[in-house]
C-alpha cells in the first residue's frame, strides 16, 4: 500500500493543445513548494497528478500544496494495484482511519470513477461491491443523498480510494498569465488583488509607496510581510520601495487641497506605468474597491487611469469589504494588515476630498507641477529587495 496525495486540477485539464505545458508547469511549481519536505515521486496519470508520500508528514504537503495554484483539490489516497483483493484491503484501511479522526460518521456513500474501462465492473457494480464491505465491517449505514462521508474509488492503472477531498484555491500555474505590478499598501485590499492576480496565473511584483519619515521603517516592514505572504503562493518576488514624500509636499504646496489624495493617486499610477515600461509588466494591478472610499468613485477611477495606456486590473471591483475579509482572513494577510501603522495616503489626508473630479479639472491643477521631473527623481531613488 503506497500512500499518495491525488491532486485534481480543474480547469487545467480542460485547456486542450496547451495541457502538456501547463502541467509541465505545475509540476515544477510543486516540487519548488515541496522543497524541503521529504516526499517520492510526483506523476501524472489520467488527468492528476500524484505525490507519493514516504512518511508522516501529510500535514506539511497539505498545506504546501494548498499554496499550488492550479491544485482543486487534495486527496490523501491509499493507491493499490488494481486488483480486487488489495482494493478491498485498501478500502478498509481508509475507512478504519477515517472513522478514528471521525467517530461522528454514521453513513456513507461510495462513489467510483472507472477511467480503466477494461475492467470487468461498471461503477454501479463497484460501489455496490465497495458497500458491501463497509457495512459489513463498519457501525455506518449508505445514505446516498447526504452521506457523512464519501468512499471515493479511482480506478486506472492503479486504484485509488480517499475519503477526503481537501479544498485547495484552483487557478493557474504560476506564470502562464504574464507579469503584473502590483500597487501593495499595508492595508486589507491590495494583498488580496494580489493573491487573485497571482491564481490566475500572474507573476506579481510588489509597488509600495511610504513617506518617510512620516511613516516609519515598521509600516513598512509590515508591507514586506504582506510581500511574503503573496510570495508563498506565487514564488519570489521583488519590492520596489518608493518615497512619495517629495511628490505629496509638492502637490500639497502646488495644488487644490480637496486634490491631494487623487492627484498622489495619478503619481502613483505614473510611477506603476514608467517602471511598467522599463520593466516589462504586462499589467498594473491595485485593490481599488468601487465605492469604498472617495479616490475610488467611477470619476476617481477614470482620473487615475487617464495617466497609464496600460492594462489596470481591479480585481476586487465589484467585492463587498466581508468578503474581502474572508479571503483576506483565508490566505493569511489579515492579521498583518490590521496592525495600526501609519500609510503614507494619511500625512497629507484632505477633509473633504473632491468626490467628482474630471480629467481635464485634475490636468490644470496640476499645471504647476514638473510631473516628470518628480515622477523620474521618485524611480532613481527606488529601494529594490527580493522576497521569498
Ligand atoms: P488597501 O486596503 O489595499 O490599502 P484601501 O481601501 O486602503 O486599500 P486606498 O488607500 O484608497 O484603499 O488605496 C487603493 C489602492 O491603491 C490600494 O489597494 C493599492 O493598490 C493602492 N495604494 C494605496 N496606497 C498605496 C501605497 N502606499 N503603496 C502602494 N499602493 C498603494
Ligand atoms: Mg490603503
Amino acid at each position: 500500500m503506497q500512500r499518495v496525495m491525488a491532486l485534481s486540477l480543474g480547469e487545467l485539464v480542460l485547456k486542450g493543445k496547451n495541457r502538456n505545458t501547463f502541467l509541465q508547469k505545475l509540476i515544477g511549481d510543486i516540487k519548488r513548494t515541496l522543497k524541503g519536505i521529504n516526499h517520492g515521486k510526483i506523476y501524472h496519470n489520467m488527468g492528476k497528478v500524484y505525490v507519493e508520500v514516504t512518511e508522516d508528514n501529510e500535514e506539511k504537503l497539505i498545506n504546501r500544496l494548498k499554496h499550488v495554484f492550479g491544485i482543486v483539490y487534495i486527496a490523501p489516497s491509499i493507491k493499490v494495484e488494481t486488483d480486487e483483493v488489495k482494493i478491498r484491503e485498501a478500502i478498509f484501511k481508509c475507512v478504519e482511519e477515517t472513522l478514528s479522526v471521525h467517530p461522528e460518521y454514521k453513513t456513507f456513500k461510495a462513489d467510483t470513477s472507472r477511467g480503466d474501462k477494461s475492467y470487468p465492473l461498471n461503477s454501479m457494480q463497484i460501489n455496490n461491491k465497495i458497500g458491501a464491505i463497509v457495512l459489513k465491517n463498519f457501525d455506518v449505514k449508505v445514505d446516498v443523498h447526504t452521506p457523512d462521508f464519501y468512499v471515493y474509488c479511482d480506478l486506472k492503472k492503479d486504484t485509488y480510494i480517499y475519503t477526503e477531498k481537501i479544498k485547495a484555491y484552483g487557478g493557474l500555474p504560476k506564470g502562464t498569465n504574464g507579469r503584473g505590478l502590483l500597487l501593495l499598501s499595508g492595508g486589507i485590499d491590495s494583498p488580496v488583488a494580489g493573491f487573485l492576480m497571482a491564481k490566475r496565473g500572474v507573476m506579481v511584483d510588489c509597488l509600495h509607496f511610504h513617506s518617510y519619515p512620516f511613516t516609519s521603517e515598521r509600516a513598512e516592514e509590515k508591507v514586506k510581510t504582506l510581500a511574503e505572504d503573496i510570495s508563498s503562493f506565487s514564488g519570489k518576488l521583488n519590492f520596489y520601495s518608493v518615497n512619495i514624500l517629495p511628490i505629496q509636499k509638492e502637490i500639497n504646496m502646488n495644488a487644490p487641497e480637496d486634490e491631494m489624495t487623487i492627484i498622489s493617486r495619478r503619481f502613483m499610477m505614473r510611477i506603476a506605468h514608467k517602471l511598467a515600461e522599463e520593466k516589462g509588466y504586462d499589467c498594473i494591478i491595485t485593490g481599488e474597491n468601487l465605492g469604498q472610499v472617495a479616490s475610488q468613485t467611477i470619476g476617481g477611477l477614470q482620473v487615475t487611469d487617464a495617466v497609464t495606456d496600460k492594462l489596470v486590473f481591479r480585481p476586487l471591483i465589484g467585492m463587498d469589504k466581508v468578503n474581502i475579509i474572508n479571503i483576506a482572513t483565508d490566505i493569511g494577510t489579515y492579521e498583518t494588515s490590521i496592525l495600526p501603522f501609519e500609510d503614507c495616503c494619511t500625512v497629507f489626508l484632505p477633509k473633504h476630498p473632491n468626490l467628482r473630479p474630471t480629467i481635464s479639472g485634475i490636468e490644470s491643477s496640476e499645471e504647476d507641477l514638473d510631473i516628470d521631473l518628480l515622477v523620474n527623481d521618485a524611480i532613481d531613488k527606488m529601494e529594490v529587495t527580493q522576497i521569498g
